[in-house]
């Protein structure tokens, strides 16, 4: 196969696929999936990711997406506000919607389903679960968390953060304009539009059914409507020490999963995308491409991982001294998440040398 191959159809794999289709590199993607699923739940797609798909030509996707102005974070009991994020101060907006319209608009690119992965090696040597195999000139491991390309790289093992997401999908009564996190102790509720008439519901705790007594009635209100919460644990693995090895590479939740809790897994496997395929067609383009991402990605994925303490303190100094400091954040504080363009790091190479980029994959 005179092609790039990527395992895993997820936003990851097919925001690669289209950003290296931009450059004349050509690529066929392994799903095992029989299609792509068609999720309502939401997901939040700050400016750093949707000013990637803008430039993909993608704008048209958020078409349909709410626009959050804010994200307010609030205290579980008596919804006083701590911070308040302006989301505005971005060229590009916030978004939030629904996966699967982000996951649809994004599949351009030629998917096979029904092909899990179970092995690859560093030549560029593919098997399948069902007996079958390809050659390809590079292997991008897009499978996510529990990725089967990810073991050519590196030998470890998903690590249970000790909390679990339950996450639904109402209604909304009156029109919600804003992210609400609402932080408890040893839990956090997360609300966002996903379209006119909905909203997002995510609540973070121990497991998925402890009761919200003692909660203001403002977040009871919204998890008394949820009717079977579908408890979802939440899992990294710890830091890779490479992302790459012979002819493949990883990207997305494959190369560094990540806790929820900064709403940022997407948004890196987008960022990954955009300058994998930027650094196509240079020498040691998977060097390259790993040097450009690891101190960003390892401040993003720490931040994320601090979350599970910092979110959820129980009551007491500690928590009073975290409101403190949320409430004195100045209000560029996140430009450095939500103003970082990929594009500044990577300039574009012009169109001829981008033609070469699959001769230069191979020679990784
Ligand atoms: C509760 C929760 C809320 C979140 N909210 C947000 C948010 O608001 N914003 C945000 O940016 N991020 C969010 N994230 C993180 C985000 O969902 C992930 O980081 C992101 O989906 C990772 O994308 P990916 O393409 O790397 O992997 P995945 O989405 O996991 O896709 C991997 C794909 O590979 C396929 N696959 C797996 N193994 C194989 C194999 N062996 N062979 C072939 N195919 C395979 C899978 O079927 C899947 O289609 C959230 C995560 C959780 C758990």
């Amino acid at each position: 196969m005179d092609r790039i191959a990527i395992v895993g159809a997820g936003i990851g794999g097919l925001t690669a696929a289209l950003a290296l289709a931009r450059r004349d590199v050509r690529s066929v993607v392994f799903e095992q999936r029989a299609a792509l699923p068609d999720e309502g739940f939401g997901i939040q797609i700050a400016p750093n990711a949707a000013a990637e798909l803008h430039d993909l030509g993608l704008g048209g996707v958020f078409d349909t997406a709410a626009r959050p102005a804010c994200r307010e974070i609030r205290r579980w009991q008596d919804n006083r506000l701590i911070t308040r994020t302006d989301l505005t101060r971005y060229d590009t907006p916030y978004y939030t919607m629904r996966r699967g319209a982000l996951i649809a608009a994004l599949r351009e690119a030629a998917v096979v389903f029904g092909r899990r992965c179970v092995s690859v090696t560093d030549e560029g040597a593919l098997s399948f679960a069902d007996g079958t195999g390809e050659r390809a000139t590079a292997v991008v491991g897009a499978d996510g968390l529990h990725s089967a390309v990810r073991g050519l790289v590196v030998r470890d093992a998903p690590r249970y953060s000790g909390y679990v997401a339950a996450r639904a999908v109402l209604p909304m009564e009156s029109e919600l304009d804003r992210v609400v996190v609402w932080l408890g102790p040893h839990r956090h509720v997360v609300a966002y539009p996903v379209d006119r008439g909905h909203l997002n519901l995510v609540m973070v705790g121990r497991s998925g059914d402890e009761p919200f007594t003692g909660w203001h009635p403002a977040v009871r209100e919204l998890v008394d409507r949820v009717e079977r919460p579908e408890a979802h644990p939440l899992v990294d693995r710890p830091p890779a020490p490479r992302w790459h090895r012979g002819r493949v590479v990883l990207l997305g939740d494959a190369a560094h999963p990540m806790l929820p809790f900064i709403a940022q897994g997407a948004a890196q496997a987008i960022e990954d995308a955009a300058t994998l395929a930027r650094c196509a067609g240079r020498p040691d383009a998977f060097a390259h491409y790993e040097a450009l991402r690891r101190e960003r990605v390892g401040r993003v994925t720490d931040l994320s991982r601090a979350g599970a303490h910092v979110y959820h303190l129980p009551d007491g100094d500690q928590q009073r001294r975290r409101d403190e400091d949320m409430a004195a954040a100045p209000p560029g504080s996140h430009d450095w998440l939500y103003g970082h363009r990929v594009a500044s790091l990577l300039p574009s190479s012009n169109t001829s040398s981008t033609r070469d980029a699959t001769p230069s994959f191979r020679k990784i």
